[in-house]
């Protein structure tokens, strides 16, 4: 999927394929707003992390773990508490919990 950047003349309005100036007008070129919107679907990508209750990795807390990852652009969607037995009892145990993240790909 290529996206060129389209330029057009100020003045005319004619597309050209390169920043110059319009050889009529003169005019510098700007760069031409997309009107299209198949261009303009936004698309994400995903990520899955697990967290542990306790409290993050070892030294670091879950909040400072969401805060890297918020760092590099990823939003988080949803915690998730998979239900996890464990031997000699029927109540369900939650030791971790699953994040969700999302973020924008341009
Ligand atoms: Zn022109």
């Amino acid at each position: 999927m290529s996206k060129e950047t389209v330029w057009e003349c100020e003045v005319c309005g004619d597309e050209f394929d390169t920043k110059k100036k319009c050889l009529i007008h003169e005019k510098n070129h700007q760069k031409k707003k997309s009107n299209n919107n198949k261009n303009t679907v936004i698309k994400y990508e995903y990520l899955e992390i697990t967290l542990n209750i306790s409290g993050g990795v070892p030294g670091k807390k879950n909040v400072e773990l969401l805060d890297e990852y918020g760092q590099d652009g990823w939003e988080l969607i949803t915690v998730v508490a998979p239900n996890a037995p464990i031997a000699f009892t029927s109540v369900p145990v939650t030791k971790t919990l699953i994040a969700y993240f999302k973020r924008k790909i341009n």
